[in-house]
């Protein structure tokens, strides 16, 4: 059998690098940047008050106290935007927004708090400081500064500072659109009444539902039954829309596993034992003149859920240019005894509980008590895998064992 470590590196070796596109600023959300912004401007671009307030020569107020306070005549008012502020000469002030410019002469912004608020004349009780409640030209970005490096996922934050420097558009690398198609004749479409033998599909729908927090474009196609041809025609319907395309079922050792059966006739998919569970039998590989990157997935749900987590989220990350790094790893005490098989890395579907602040409790995992491949009931509500190593056997309630947490949507 072959390893969880060489298969996640088969898998990744046969994800091209992904292309650039330009994208509209609002299209860009939760892209990757694929390369530098740089400003074109400084930010601030000149020179404004952070505060309501009047625009003074701080010498001017040098001597105001509440005994002695200082009148000055207000000149202008000055909004943010104002092209051209008249300038405050000696002995004048002018009343001044948030982010309106700077005008000549002055040197110091009062808040309106500090004083009687007044619009022909202001009274000021203390001095104020040069500079204060002023925003300088360049002190967030100097023109021609870099504000983000390629790689960097668009999120609110990066969303703000590129409409700051002015781009409406950006190079990145597009959402992957992920095709997810699912094989079983058992399978009916949930709504739809139930016959004997059948059940209702729940792989497509999760797949599609882990590649969208994946940070993917999905497309749910369904599922088809188990005809090879059926199969063949499906596929090459979804290649021409796909950058990549995920399958369930039909993969292990049966009698009628169709995915393995069309693909293996092609070449160019392989289909091995990874030594794990859930999820031994996986196949990858690319199909189509494009030769598009393909998963195909255990059809028991939870190893399908595994599979993906473990191998085709990293393929995604790929794509969208990220690194591919694995979920994050953590230890935990475990609250329940569990067992693995020999020779197999198992992950196991549990709760991870974490003290809010972290730092008194030490943060329990609790397997769920159904981790059967079939039993998606233990699915919903996990937030993590309990992670048994390949060499070990059993965990008694107590160990502290390795957890991997399971994705946020990203
Ligand atoms: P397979 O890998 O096709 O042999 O399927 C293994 C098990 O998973 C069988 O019990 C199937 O009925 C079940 N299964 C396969 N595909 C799906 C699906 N899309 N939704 C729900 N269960 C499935
Ligand atoms: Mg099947």
């Amino acid at each position: 059998m072959k390893s969880v470590e060489q298969h996640i590196a088969d898998v990744l070796a046969l994800i091209p690098d992904p292309v650039p596109t330009e994208l509209d600023l609002l299209q860009a959300h939760g892209a990757v940047l694929a390369e530098a912004v740089t400003s074109p401007v400084s930010l601030p671009g000149f020179d404004n008050s952070s505060m309501d307030g009047y625009a003074v020569r701080a010498a001017d107020l040098e001597s105001a106290s509440p005994d002695h306070p200082v009148r000055l005549p207000v000149v202008a008012d000055i909004p943010a935007g104002d092209p051209s502020p008249t300038a405050v000469l000696p002995g004048r002030s002018a009343r001044i927004m948030t982010g309106a410019p700077m005008p000549s002469g002055a040197d110091a912004v009062v808040p309106v708090e500090w004083t009687d608020g007044g619009t022909a004349s202001v009274t000021f009780d203390r001095p104020v400081k040069e500079g204060n409640a002023v925003r300088r030209a360049g002190d967030d970005v100097t023109a021609g500064a870099t504000v983000l490096r390629p790689g960097v996922r668009i999120g609110p934050g990066e969303m703000g500072v590129l409409a700051a420097v002015g781009r409406r558009s950006v190079p990145v690398y597009a959402r992957p659109r992920v095709m997810v198609l699912s094989t079983g004749e058992e399978l009916v479409e949930p709504g739809r009444p139930l016959g004997p033998g059948q059940i209702w599909e729940s792989n497509s729908f999760m797949i599609a539902a882990a590649a969208r927090d994946a940070g993917c474009e999905v497309h749910r196609h369904g599922f088809v039954g188990d005809h090879p041809q059926t199969v063949r025609d499906t596929l090459d319907d979804l290649l021409v829309r796909a950058d990549i395309v995920v399958t369930t079922g039909g993969v292990s050792m049966g009698a009628h596993d169709v995915v393995k059966e069309v693909l293996t006739r092609e070449g160019t998919v392989e289909f091995v034992q990874v030594a794990m569970q859930p999820g031994k039998p996986q196949g990858f590989g690319v199909i189509g003149p494009d030769r598009t990157p393909i998963i195909t997935l255990p059809g028991n749900p939870v190893s399908a859920f595994v599979s993906f987590q473990v191998f085709v989220r990293p393929a995604l990350r790929r794509l969208r240019g990220l690194d591919p790094r694995p979920l994050p790893s953590m230890r935990a005490l475990l609250t329940s005894p569990v067992t693995s098989p020999p020779g197999r890395r198992s992950f196991l579907r549990a709760v991870l509980e974490e003290s809010p602040y972290g730092r008194d409790a030490e943060p329990t995992v609790s397997p769920a008590s159904h981790q059967g491949s079939h039993q998606l009931s233990a699915l919903a509500g996990a937030n993590a895998f309990v992670v048994v190593p390949e060499e070990v056997t059993e965990l008694a309630a107590g160990s502290r064992v390795e957890v991997v947490r399971l994705p946020e949507p990203a």
